[in-house]
Protein backbone atom coordinates (compact mmCIF):
# COMPACT_ATOMS: atom_id res chain seq x y z
CA UNK A 1 0.00 0.00 0.00
CA UNK A 2 1.25 3.31 -0.99
CA UNK A 3 0.91 6.82 1.60
CA UNK A 4 -1.82 7.95 0.64
CA UNK A 5 -3.77 4.82 0.47
CA UNK A 6 -2.50 4.11 3.55
CA UNK A 7 -3.56 7.52 5.44
CA UNK A 8 -7.22 6.49 4.70
CA UNK A 9 -6.84 2.72 4.82
CA UNK A 10 -3.92 1.58 6.61
CA UNK A 11 -3.89 -0.69 9.95
CA UNK A 12 -7.83 -0.04 9.54
CA UNK A 13 -10.76 -2.19 9.85
CA UNK A 14 -14.87 -1.55 9.95
CA UNK A 15 -16.20 -1.64 13.65
CA UNK A 16 -16.23 -5.42 14.33
CA UNK A 17 -19.70 -4.40 16.52
CA UNK A 18 -21.73 -2.39 13.32
CA UNK A 19 -19.28 -1.83 10.55
CA UNK A 20 -19.18 1.63 11.25
CA UNK A 21 -16.75 2.93 9.07
CA UNK A 22 -15.03 5.62 11.52
CA UNK A 23 -14.26 3.86 14.61
CA UNK A 24 -17.10 5.33 17.18
CA UNK A 25 -15.65 7.25 20.25
CA UNK A 26 -15.39 4.44 23.03
CA UNK A 27 -15.97 7.25 26.00
CA UNK A 28 -15.91 4.67 28.57
CA UNK A 29 -13.62 4.23 31.25
CA UNK A 30 -14.14 0.40 31.74
CA UNK A 31 -15.47 -2.41 30.57
CA UNK A 32 -17.40 -5.36 31.59
CA UNK A 33 -15.96 -8.94 32.67
CA UNK A 34 -17.87 -11.94 32.51
CA UNK A 35 -15.91 -13.01 35.43
CA UNK A 36 -12.19 -11.45 36.99
CA UNK A 37 -10.07 -11.91 34.17
CA UNK A 38 -12.74 -12.57 31.44
CA UNK A 39 -13.37 -9.67 28.74
CA UNK A 40 -13.32 -9.18 25.22
CA UNK A 41 -9.63 -7.22 25.23
CA UNK A 42 -10.31 -4.15 26.82
CA UNK A 43 -10.07 -4.03 30.62
CA UNK A 44 -9.40 -0.23 31.51
CA UNK A 45 -9.04 2.68 29.51
CA UNK A 46 -5.94 3.73 30.74
CA UNK A 47 -4.19 0.31 29.22
CA UNK A 48 -6.55 0.07 26.38
CA UNK A 49 -9.50 1.92 24.44
CA UNK A 50 -10.52 0.73 20.71
CA UNK A 51 -10.85 3.86 19.55
CA UNK A 52 -7.22 5.00 20.49
CA UNK A 53 -6.07 1.55 19.39
CA UNK A 54 -7.30 2.55 15.74
CA UNK A 55 -5.97 6.28 15.75
CA UNK A 56 -2.27 3.91 17.27
CA UNK A 57 -2.38 1.39 14.04
CA UNK A 58 -2.87 4.71 11.57
CA UNK A 59 0.09 6.02 13.36
CA UNK A 60 2.56 2.73 12.77
CA UNK A 61 0.76 2.31 9.28
CA UNK A 62 1.92 6.28 8.03
CA UNK A 63 5.58 6.11 9.73
CA UNK A 64 6.35 2.78 8.23
CA UNK A 65 6.31 1.28 11.80
CA UNK A 66 4.65 -1.79 13.08
CA UNK A 67 3.83 -0.10 16.84
CA UNK A 68 2.20 3.52 17.33
CA UNK A 69 1.19 4.80 20.71
CA UNK A 70 -0.72 7.94 21.45
CA UNK A 71 -0.14 10.36 24.15
CA UNK A 72 -1.88 13.64 26.16
CA UNK A 73 0.55 16.07 24.44
CA UNK A 74 3.37 15.43 22.32
CA UNK A 75 5.84 16.32 25.37
CA UNK A 76 4.03 13.60 27.28
CA UNK A 77 5.68 11.26 24.45
CA UNK A 78 8.89 12.83 24.85
CA UNK A 79 8.73 12.52 28.41
CA UNK A 80 8.04 8.61 28.06
CA UNK A 81 11.21 8.37 26.00
CA UNK A 82 13.07 9.73 28.54
CA UNK A 83 11.52 7.47 31.00
CA UNK A 84 13.18 4.37 29.02
CA UNK A 85 16.53 6.18 30.73
CA UNK A 86 17.98 6.06 34.37
CA UNK A 87 20.17 8.43 36.44
CA UNK A 88 23.35 8.59 34.79
CA UNK A 89 22.59 7.99 31.25
CA UNK A 90 23.24 11.01 28.85
CA UNK A 91 21.80 12.21 26.06
CA UNK A 92 22.73 14.09 22.88
CA UNK A 93 20.50 16.12 20.81
CA UNK A 94 20.53 18.53 18.06
CA UNK A 95 21.27 22.30 19.58
CA UNK A 96 18.34 23.88 18.17
CA UNK A 97 15.33 22.29 19.45
CA UNK A 98 11.89 22.75 20.15
CA UNK A 99 11.93 25.09 23.06
CA UNK A 100 9.28 22.88 25.38
CA UNK A 101 11.55 19.85 24.48
CA UNK A 102 14.84 21.98 25.55
CA UNK A 103 13.02 23.25 29.01
CA UNK A 104 11.43 19.46 29.60
CA UNK A 105 14.74 17.96 29.24
CA UNK A 106 16.69 20.92 31.23
CA UNK A 107 14.41 21.36 34.04
CA UNK A 108 13.07 18.03 34.90
CA UNK A 109 15.08 15.40 33.47
CA UNK A 110 18.18 16.70 34.84
CA UNK A 111 17.02 16.69 38.00
CA UNK A 112 17.05 13.00 37.88
CA UNK A 113 20.50 12.93 37.07
CA UNK A 114 20.38 12.68 32.95
CA UNK A 115 22.81 15.08 31.16
CA UNK A 116 22.47 16.32 27.71
CA UNK A 117 24.93 17.88 25.65
CA UNK A 118 23.11 20.60 22.76
CA UNK A 119 25.32 19.69 19.31
CA UNK A 120 25.30 21.53 16.12
CA UNK A 121 24.90 18.58 13.58
CA UNK A 122 25.37 19.69 10.40
CA UNK A 123 27.94 17.29 10.32
CA UNK A 124 26.87 14.38 11.94
CA UNK A 125 29.95 13.07 12.85
CA UNK A 126 30.43 15.97 15.45
CA UNK A 127 28.05 13.96 17.92
CA UNK A 128 31.16 11.36 17.98
CA UNK A 129 32.93 13.35 20.04
CA UNK A 130 30.03 13.19 22.66
CA UNK A 131 29.68 9.48 22.37
CA UNK A 132 30.93 7.39 25.70
CA UNK A 133 29.59 4.28 27.23
CA UNK A 134 26.72 6.11 29.27
CA UNK A 135 25.14 7.44 26.29
CA UNK A 136 21.80 6.10 25.66
CA UNK A 137 19.68 8.52 23.10
CA UNK A 138 20.49 10.53 20.50
CA UNK A 139 17.71 12.78 20.02
CA UNK A 140 17.40 14.49 16.71
CA UNK A 141 14.64 16.82 15.62
CA UNK A 142 14.54 17.81 11.58
CA UNK A 143 13.40 20.33 10.16
CA UNK A 144 14.47 21.96 13.44
CA UNK A 145 11.74 24.38 14.71
CA UNK A 146 12.13 27.48 13.83
CA UNK A 147 15.58 27.53 11.85
CA UNK A 148 14.33 25.19 9.21
CA UNK A 149 18.10 23.45 9.59
CA UNK A 150 18.11 19.68 8.53
CA UNK A 151 19.74 16.83 10.10
CA UNK A 152 21.09 13.76 7.80
CA UNK A 153 18.86 10.70 9.79
CA UNK A 154 20.64 7.84 7.94
CA UNK A 155 24.31 9.57 8.68
CA UNK A 156 23.06 9.86 12.09
CA UNK A 157 21.52 6.32 12.41
CA UNK A 158 24.55 4.69 11.47
CA UNK A 159 26.60 6.45 14.37
CA UNK A 160 23.70 5.55 16.52
CA UNK A 161 24.19 1.93 15.59
CA UNK A 162 27.57 1.56 15.45
CA UNK A 163 27.76 2.17 18.91
CA UNK A 164 24.52 0.51 20.04
CA UNK A 165 22.24 4.19 21.46
CA UNK A 166 19.13 4.61 20.32
CA UNK A 167 17.92 7.58 17.81
CA UNK A 168 14.66 9.21 18.25
CA UNK A 169 13.14 11.95 15.76
CA UNK A 170 10.65 14.45 15.91
CA UNK A 171 9.26 14.23 12.59
CA UNK A 172 6.43 17.34 13.77
CA UNK A 173 7.81 19.78 11.11
CA UNK A 174 8.24 17.07 7.80
CA UNK A 175 5.40 14.44 9.20
CA UNK A 176 5.27 10.93 6.91
CA UNK A 177 4.25 12.45 3.91
CA UNK A 178 7.84 14.65 3.43
CA UNK A 179 10.21 11.80 5.20
CA UNK A 180 9.74 8.20 7.58
CA UNK A 181 12.57 8.32 9.76
CA UNK A 182 12.10 4.61 10.64
CA UNK A 183 13.04 3.94 6.69
CA UNK A 184 16.52 5.76 7.28
CA UNK A 185 17.06 3.65 10.51
CA UNK A 186 15.77 5.69 13.51
CA UNK A 187 14.63 3.79 16.48
CA UNK A 188 11.63 6.35 17.51
CA UNK A 189 9.69 8.59 15.67
CA UNK A 190 7.66 11.12 17.81
CA UNK A 191 5.21 13.74 16.76
CA UNK A 192 3.74 16.29 18.20
CA UNK A 193 0.24 15.39 16.65
CA UNK A 194 -1.42 19.12 17.93
CA UNK A 195 0.18 20.15 14.63
CA UNK A 196 0.22 18.41 10.91
CA UNK A 197 -1.02 15.07 11.96
CA UNK A 198 -4.22 16.74 13.87
CA UNK A 199 -4.30 19.53 10.97
CA UNK A 200 -7.20 21.37 11.96
CA UNK A 201 -5.75 22.77 15.18
CA UNK A 202 -8.50 21.25 17.69
CA UNK A 203 -6.22 19.25 19.52
CA UNK A 204 -3.15 18.70 21.29
CA UNK A 205 -1.89 15.05 21.39
CA UNK A 206 1.46 13.24 20.80
CA UNK A 207 2.77 10.09 18.92
CA UNK A 208 5.62 7.58 19.59
CA UNK A 209 5.70 4.56 16.49
CA UNK A 210 8.59 2.08 16.48
CA UNK A 211 9.40 -1.06 14.50
CA UNK A 212 10.91 -3.41 17.07
CA UNK A 213 8.76 -4.72 19.65
CA UNK A 214 10.87 -5.41 22.43
CA UNK A 215 11.34 -1.04 22.59
CA UNK A 216 7.12 -1.02 21.67
CA UNK A 217 6.76 -2.90 25.18
CA UNK A 218 8.82 -0.65 27.03
CA UNK A 219 7.00 2.30 25.65
CA UNK A 220 3.63 0.73 25.88
CA UNK A 221 4.42 -0.30 30.21
CA UNK A 222 5.56 3.74 30.62
CA UNK A 223 2.85 4.71 28.55
CA UNK A 224 0.30 2.92 30.59
CA UNK A 225 2.56 2.83 34.27
CA UNK A 226 2.79 7.05 33.99
CA UNK A 227 -0.60 7.45 31.68
CA UNK A 228 -0.15 10.28 29.75
CA UNK A 229 -2.72 9.42 27.53
CA UNK A 230 -5.02 10.75 24.79
CA UNK A 231 -8.92 10.68 25.07
CA UNK A 232 -11.20 8.98 22.60
CA UNK A 233 -12.65 12.13 21.40
CA UNK A 234 -9.30 13.33 20.64
CA UNK A 235 -8.48 10.23 18.84
CA UNK A 236 -11.07 10.16 16.57
CA UNK A 237 -10.07 13.65 15.65
CA UNK A 238 -6.73 12.65 15.19
CA UNK A 239 -7.73 10.08 13.01
CA UNK A 240 -9.69 12.06 10.88
CA UNK A 241 -7.15 14.35 10.51
CA UNK A 242 -4.41 11.79 8.98
CA UNK A 243 -7.25 10.58 6.33
CA UNK A 244 -6.60 14.24 4.67
CA UNK A 245 -2.85 14.52 6.08
CA UNK A 246 -1.24 13.89 2.14
CA UNK A 247 -3.81 16.07 0.61
CA UNK A 248 -2.90 18.91 2.94
CA UNK A 249 0.90 18.29 2.72
CA UNK A 250 0.61 18.68 -0.92
CA UNK A 251 -0.96 22.01 -0.68
CA UNK A 252 1.04 23.37 2.30
CA UNK A 253 4.36 22.37 0.62
CA UNK A 254 3.17 24.13 -2.56
CA UNK A 255 1.69 27.79 -0.75
CA UNK A 256 5.17 27.15 1.39
CA UNK A 257 7.44 27.64 -1.70
CA UNK A 258 5.42 30.52 -3.31
CA UNK A 259 6.11 32.53 -0.02
CA UNK A 260 9.27 31.61 0.98
CA UNK A 261 10.11 32.89 -3.03
CA UNK A 262 8.04 36.07 -2.61
CA UNK A 263 10.12 36.66 0.92
CA UNK A 264 13.21 35.86 -0.64
CA UNK A 265 12.57 38.60 -3.14
CA UNK A 266 11.26 41.23 -0.89
CA UNK A 267 13.94 44.67 -0.15
CA UNK A 268 12.42 44.48 3.42
CA UNK A 269 13.44 41.11 4.45
CA UNK A 270 16.96 39.95 5.63
CA UNK A 271 17.19 36.58 5.58
CA UNK A 272 14.77 33.71 4.83
CA UNK A 273 15.39 30.65 6.20
CA UNK A 274 13.41 27.93 4.14
CA UNK A 275 15.40 23.98 3.10
CA UNK A 276 13.96 24.81 -0.37
CA UNK A 277 16.57 26.89 -1.41
CA UNK A 278 19.53 25.69 -2.96
CA UNK A 279 21.58 28.02 -0.65
CA UNK A 280 20.54 26.28 2.07
CA UNK A 281 23.40 24.84 3.80
CA UNK A 282 21.88 21.85 4.19
CA UNK A 283 19.76 21.64 0.92
CA UNK A 284 21.44 18.60 -0.61
CA UNK A 285 19.98 16.34 2.35
CA UNK A 286 16.67 17.55 2.64
CA UNK A 287 16.67 17.11 -1.18
CA UNK A 288 17.73 13.49 -0.43
CA UNK A 289 15.56 12.60 2.49
CA UNK A 290 12.56 14.75 2.40
CA UNK A 291 9.99 14.50 -0.46
CA UNK A 292 9.19 18.52 -0.60
CA UNK A 293 9.99 21.25 1.53
CA UNK A 294 7.20 21.75 3.60
CA UNK A 295 5.28 24.69 4.80
CA UNK A 296 7.44 25.72 7.48
CA UNK A 297 9.29 29.15 6.89
CA UNK A 298 11.27 31.68 9.48
CA UNK A 299 12.50 35.35 8.15
CA UNK A 300 14.01 38.22 9.56
CA UNK A 301 13.91 41.94 8.32
CA UNK A 302 15.81 44.36 6.87
CA UNK A 303 18.25 45.56 9.83
CA UNK A 304 17.12 42.70 12.03
CA UNK A 305 15.18 45.20 13.77
CA UNK A 306 12.50 44.10 16.82
CA UNK A 307 10.05 46.79 16.35
CA UNK A 308 9.75 46.38 12.29
CA UNK A 309 9.26 42.85 13.10
CA UNK A 310 6.15 42.81 15.44
CA UNK A 311 4.58 45.87 13.39
CA UNK A 312 4.40 43.26 10.47
CA UNK A 313 2.95 40.57 12.73
CA UNK A 314 0.29 42.50 14.14
CA UNK A 315 -0.46 44.18 10.57
CA UNK A 316 -1.11 40.69 9.13
CA UNK A 317 -4.90 40.02 8.48
CA UNK A 318 -5.41 37.23 6.97
CA UNK A 319 -1.68 34.86 9.27
CA UNK A 320 -3.20 34.91 12.62
CA UNK A 321 -0.73 35.80 15.06
CA UNK A 322 -0.54 32.59 17.70
CA UNK A 323 1.42 29.43 18.97
CA UNK A 324 1.45 26.27 17.24
CA UNK A 325 1.66 25.57 13.51
CA UNK A 326 0.89 22.59 11.20
CA UNK A 327 -2.87 23.33 10.71
CA UNK A 328 -5.07 24.65 7.65
CA UNK A 329 -4.90 28.16 8.43
CA UNK A 330 -1.72 30.20 8.33
CA UNK A 331 -0.27 31.08 11.49
CA UNK A 332 2.89 34.04 12.11
CA UNK A 333 4.64 33.50 15.58
CA UNK A 334 7.19 35.26 16.95
CA UNK A 335 9.75 32.53 18.22
CA UNK A 336 11.87 34.99 20.70
CA UNK A 337 8.76 35.98 23.31
CA UNK A 338 6.40 32.94 22.13
CA UNK A 339 7.59 28.97 21.52
CA UNK A 340 11.16 29.47 22.38
CA UNK A 341 10.59 31.98 25.32
CA UNK A 342 12.32 29.30 27.88
CA UNK A 343 15.64 28.82 26.01
CA UNK A 344 17.82 31.72 27.81
CA UNK A 345 18.69 34.94 24.88
CA UNK A 346 22.96 33.79 24.58
CA UNK A 347 21.45 30.42 23.81
CA UNK A 348 18.69 30.69 21.28
CA UNK A 349 20.85 33.64 19.65
CA UNK A 350 23.38 30.82 19.13
CA UNK A 351 21.16 29.57 16.84
CA UNK A 352 19.93 32.36 14.91
CA UNK A 353 16.37 32.65 17.07
CA UNK A 354 17.76 36.79 17.26
CA UNK A 355 14.57 38.99 18.62
CA UNK A 356 14.00 39.98 14.90
CA UNK A 357 12.89 36.39 13.44
CA UNK A 358 9.31 35.70 12.76
CA UNK A 359 8.24 32.14 11.55
CA UNK A 360 5.31 31.22 9.51
CA UNK A 361 3.15 28.44 9.03
CA UNK A 362 1.83 28.42 5.88
CA UNK A 363 -1.89 27.42 5.76
CA UNK A 364 -3.82 25.63 2.89
CA UNK A 365 -5.32 29.02 1.71
CA UNK A 366 -5.62 30.59 -1.80
CA UNK A 367 -1.33 31.71 -2.58
CA UNK A 368 -2.69 34.85 -3.76
CA UNK A 369 -4.55 35.85 -0.52
CA UNK A 370 -1.38 34.84 1.88
CA UNK A 371 1.04 36.73 -0.78
CA UNK A 372 -0.74 39.98 -0.66
CA UNK A 373 -1.72 39.55 3.10
CA UNK A 374 2.43 39.72 3.59
CA UNK A 375 2.45 42.37 0.96
CA UNK A 376 0.54 44.71 3.00
CA UNK A 377 2.00 44.13 6.05
CA UNK A 378 5.36 44.81 4.75
CA UNK A 379 4.07 47.90 3.25
C1 LIG B 1 4.78 21.56 19.37
C2 LIG B 1 5.99 20.75 19.29
C3 LIG B 1 6.32 19.82 20.29
C4 LIG B 1 5.49 19.66 21.54
O1 LIG B 1 4.22 19.13 21.27
P1 LIG B 1 2.91 19.49 22.14
O2 LIG B 1 1.84 18.73 21.42
O3 LIG B 1 2.74 20.97 22.11
O4 LIG B 1 3.16 18.99 23.51
C5 LIG B 1 7.47 19.06 20.12
N1 LIG B 1 8.26 19.21 19.03
C6 LIG B 1 7.97 20.08 18.05
C7 LIG B 1 8.87 20.19 16.88
C8 LIG B 1 6.84 20.89 18.14
O5 LIG B 1 6.58 21.78 17.18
Amino acid sequence: MKFNTKTIHGKQQPDLAYGAVMPPIYQTSTYAQSTPGGHKGYEYSRSKNPTRDALENAFASIENGDFGLAFGSGLAAIDAVLKLLKSGDEVICNNDLYGGTYRLFTSVFKNFGITFHFVNMDNPDAIEAYINDDTKLIWVETPTNPMLNIIDIEATATIAKKHNILLAVDNTFATPYLQQPLDLGADIVMHSVTKYIGGHSDLVMGALIVKEKSLAERLYFIQNASGAICGPQDAFLALRGIKTLHVRMQRHCENGKAIALYLASHPKVENVYWPGFESHPNHDIAKKQMKDFGGMISFTTKGNDYNTSIKLIENLKIFTLAESLGGVESLAGHPASMTHASIPKEEREKTGVVDSLIRLSVGIEDEEDLINDLKQALG
